[in-house]
């Protein structure tokens, strides 16, 4: 255990600079040990200004991140043989020699099949490689999934299908240049606000040259600030995507000529968009013709249209379909590879686009490759020092299919780290029965006494941020070393020295040998020269002494010169060198309303709060500001309902019902109500929307329909 010591890596500087662990913007922080003898004790944090991604921008859950690091934190392994024993502390040579022992035994008797891990877009670069590794190299099963399935796998797979390759092609400058920006399925404002408010400065300072247009089913501080909202039904923003292209050919803002030199597929894109009249469009959608005309009209007449979306999209049985639909009208009007245009998906979590680089999906390799390519294989084989064959060409499985294989009693170790599924996973019940049968269940945490350490066996004191070192991408592709700056509590390791442990003692010494998270990135950093992802110009030490840096970041790149924009010259990764349009019919939502369950429910986040709290639940003012969940109603289904402002209702779906406050408002669409997705079992106002969520997801990219189901409420 003496080896990659936090202790060693981590001494404590008088300041420090770190990305923001929260959301996908990724927002510079400057911090400053407690004023020694006074104050509140809390690091002081703010907006660092060299950051060239957030300019010294920071919003509530960024400023008040220090005085969650010291609360509630595990600071020892914890065991127990049986679920309804209580855990004992023990030391880490005792877990690690559980562990170990536990998944020998396991691919002795079951193969290694039987092992899984779940990881998280909170994790480091360094961890996720190092974890990767782990699972697809050491013990050759691709197993290995994040709570990133939840996030944006939509967006990874429509990036691939349309462009050949994953990888957001714009930057957070096009904010400043686009004319028009559509955001769809986003609620910026709350969920990604930093961006917001860079578009909302701008709007204020010249408001006719740029048109912001909203589409979401329900009202927020995002469309407050539109020039135009679309209140769409939930599960129609396919065929809106469609009926905009439909416009766009009548309005000639389509050259098919310019369009079949750059892609391939238009004739049955158009065919497929001219069967989506206006009429249509609007009759499913629930708008006005109006609307949708104003749309395409400000987009056919705009130089540069950016569109942003996150987890309305994504999350859907045709999340990639709908990224691909969005990036169709992007590929037909020529609204990407340039400064202000393009599709830019925004990423939930601080690191998810670190995680897709560094293969952290079921599917992938590190650099964007993929199990399913022999080549790709072979090379990270070689590279990761494992024999020809070590990893497997079998489809891995995905976290829903995780949770199917423990109900199939077919998995005997699942492994989750850095992540809360126990609240983020849908159809909760059936993943508590799921997850009861699964023999053993390890938990590498920071917190206590969060919903998953109930199911779990064996727990894992992790460092947090703050705590260890390593990289992170934001969603703008801009790479960002977080120092540590504090000593981890107790006994906690980064999760990269982990299961870099575990591959020691299951015999990979070599290939397992870190000495420090500089070491691990610069093996990841060398295996993405040539991809579309390059980072192998890239190091901590470059980082640390010229700061965040964008990808692609080939070797003797000159810090400062990454690039912000991809595809300028419309030539993409996919064999002819062009694009590809995808023509695929609506589908809507897996499980549509009906006579028994009339509503749709929708989920999402306060601007204060994030993921499952175990972090945020311990800031006084955002505990204040968000004290409780809420469902909001339009007060003609609250009066169908019987339901007055502030009383209970129980809202059911076909899988469970959860009790909540009521909050009647028309600011949702009638037909639609709307749960945060925060709060889980062990908080003292438990409202599990996700035990209402079905788990039918996109057949493409395996995300489940998080963003919908069919409720019925009542009066409690
Ligand atoms: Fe952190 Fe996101 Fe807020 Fe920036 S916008 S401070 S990254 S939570």
């Amino acid at each position: 255990m003496e080896r990659d010591s936090p202790c060693t890596t981590c001494p404590v500087p008088a300041q420090a600079k770190a990305q923001c662990p929260y959301c996908g913007v990724g927002c510079g922080l400057e911090l400053k040990p407690p004023a020694a003898g006074g104050g509140h004790g809390f690091w002081s944090v703010r907006g660092d200004r060299q950051h060239p991604s957030s300019l010294g921008q920071v919003c509530v859950k960024g400023a008040t991140v220090a005085e969650t690091l010291d609360c509630n934190r595990l600071s020892t392994p914890l065991w127990r043989e049986q679920r309804d024993q209580p855990f004992e502390a023990i030391s880490w040579e005792r877990a690690l020699t559980i562990l170990v022992e536990r998944i020998r035994a396991i691919q002795a008797e079951r193969g290694a099949g039987a092992i899984a891990m779940y990881g998280s877009g909170q994790f480091l670069t360094e961890d996720y490689y190092v974890a990767n590794k782990l699972i697809k190299g050491a013990l050759g099963t691709n197993n290995f999934d994040a709570n990133s399935r939840l996030c944006m796998s939509s967006a990874v797979s429509g990036y691939k299908l349309s462009l050949g390759s994953d990888g957001p092609p714009c930057c957070y400058d096009d904010l400043d240049l686009a004319d028009t920006v559509v955001l769809i399925g986003t609620n910026t404002a709350d969920c990604h606000p930093v961006l917001f408010q860079r578009l909302l400065k701008r709007k204020r300072r010249q408001k006719e040259a740029l048109q912001l247009i909203v589409v979401d089913p329900r009202a927020t501080a995002t469309s407050d600030a539109a020039d135009l909202h679309l209140a769409i039904r939930p599960g129609t923003d396919l065929v809106l995507l469609h009926g905009v292209g439909h416009l766009l050919l009548e309005l000639g803002a389509v050259d098919p000529g310019r369009v079949a030199a750059t892609a391939d597929g238009f004739p049955e894109l158009a065919a497929l968009w001219q069967g989506w009249t206006p009429e249509r469009v609007c009759a499913l959608c629930g708008i006005e013709e109006e609307a949708l005309r104003r749309l395409a009209a400000v987009w056919a007449a705009s130089s540069g249209v950016l569109s942003l979306w996150s987890m309305g999209v994504n999350q859907s049985v045709e999340g990639t379909a709908t990224v691909a639909g969005i990036i169709n009208l992007h590929l037909a009007s020529g609204q990407i590879g340039k400064p202000g245009a393009g599709p830019f998906s925004l990423t939930g979590q601080p690191n998810a686009m670190g995680g897709r680089e560094a293969g952290g999906l079921a599917a992938l390799l590190p650099g964007y490759r993929s199990i399913h390519e022999a080549s790709h294989r072979a090379t990270i084989e070689r590279h990761w020092g494992f024999p020809p064959g070590a990893i497997s060409e079998r489809d891995g499985l995905s976290v829903w299919e995780q949770i199917e294989a423990m109900e199939r009693g077919e998995l005997g170790l699942w492994w989750v780290a850095a992540t809360n599924p126990l609240v983020s996973l849908p159809w909760l019940d059936r993943v508590r029965q799921a997850v009861a049968s699964c023999p053993l269940v390890v938990l590498n945490e920071a917190y206590a006494g969060t919903e998953t350490e109930a199911v779990a066996h064996l727990v894992l004191p992790a460092a947090q941020w703050s705590e260890k070192e390593g990289v992170m991408t934001n969603s703008e592709r801009r790479v960002t070393l977080s120092q540590a700056f504090r000593q981890p509590p107790g006994e906690a390791r980064p999760d990269w020295s982990i299961f870099a442990e575990v591959g020691r003692r299951l015999g990979f010494v070599e290939q397992f040998s870190y000495g420090s998270p500089a070491e691990v990135y610069a093996e990841f950093a060398a295996i993405t020269s040539g991809r579309i992802c390059d980072h192998s110009g890239l190091s901590h030490g470059l980082l640390a002494e010229h700061g965040p840096q964008q990808w692609p970041f080939p070797s003797g790149t000159a810090a400062g010169h990454g690039q912000p924009r991809l595809h300028t010259q419309a030539i993409y990764p996919t064999a002819n060198g062009k694009a590809r349009l995808v023509a695929q019919q609506p589908l809507g939502l897996g499980e549509p309303p009906d006579a028994n369950f009339p509503l749709v429910l929708t989920v999402g986040r306060y601007l204060g709060h994030w993921h499952t709290m175990t972090r945020t639940i311990h800031v006084e003012r955002v505990r204040r500001s968000h004290p409780e969940p809420l469902l909001e109603i339009h007060p003609a289904d609250a009066e169908r309902c019987n339901l007055d402002e502030g009383a209970l209702a129980r809202v059911s779906s076909r899988r469970g019902a959860v009790s909540v406050k009521v909050q009647i408002t028309d600011r949702i669409r009638p037909g639609t109500v709307f749960l945060p997705m925060h709060w889980g079992a062990a908080q003292e106002q438990a409202c599990e929307a996700n035990r209402l969520m079905h788990a039918l997801g996109c057949p493409v990219s395996k995300q489940p329909e998080l963003k919908a189901a069919a409720v019925r409420v009542e009066r409690a």
